[in-house]
């Protein structure tokens, strides 16, 4: 599924788009890619950005993260489990242009029968993450603390 508002490489680490250039969007979940289009085009109406690795930013691990991403190893090396929704292109953590992560969560809470599949949102973080893990919870939306 594509995008009018995210690239590639900006929904994936740099790990996964040199190896795998644009056909990495395969590893992008669809109903993902349908949320975020809802949201940045119905409800937040704002710029969004994930990761930025391509535009010479330090974000590389805020949508889809592998095996060699820096976060995922740390885990791998102590022995924790490590399950997020990111490892499987069901994530992205991204800034809203214009307001903060708390206002654009309050946003999508209200505007919540938009959006094509249930989705999780984390709490208490400066950053908007979104995912769309099933919340068992029979909710649109869930707010979750990691
Ligand atoms: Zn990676
Ligand atoms: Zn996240």
């Amino acid at each position: 599924m594509k995008s009018d508002f995210f690239s590639v490489k900006e929904l994936v680490c740099k790990h996964v788009y040199d190896r795998y250039g644009e056909g990495a969007a395969m590893f992008l979940d669809d109903k993902l890619i349908a949320t975020l289009n809802t949201i940045r085009e119905k409800i937040l109406c704002a710029p969004m950005t994930v990761n930025n690795w391509h535009l010479g930013g330090s974000f590389t691990q805020r949508g889809l993260r592998c095996n060699l991403c820096a976060l995922v190893k740390s885990k791998t090396d102590i022995g924790r489990l490590y399950l997020s929704a990111h490892l499987l292109g069901k994530a992205v953590d991204c800034n809203v242009e214009g307001m903060t992560a708390e206002e654009a969560r309050r946003r999508i809470i209200e505007a919540q029968e938009l959006l094509p599949h249930p989705i999780r949102l984390e709490d208490g973080v400066s950053w908007l993450h979104i995912d769309v893990y099933n919340n068992g919870k029979g909710k649109k939306v869930y707010r979750f603390k990691a």
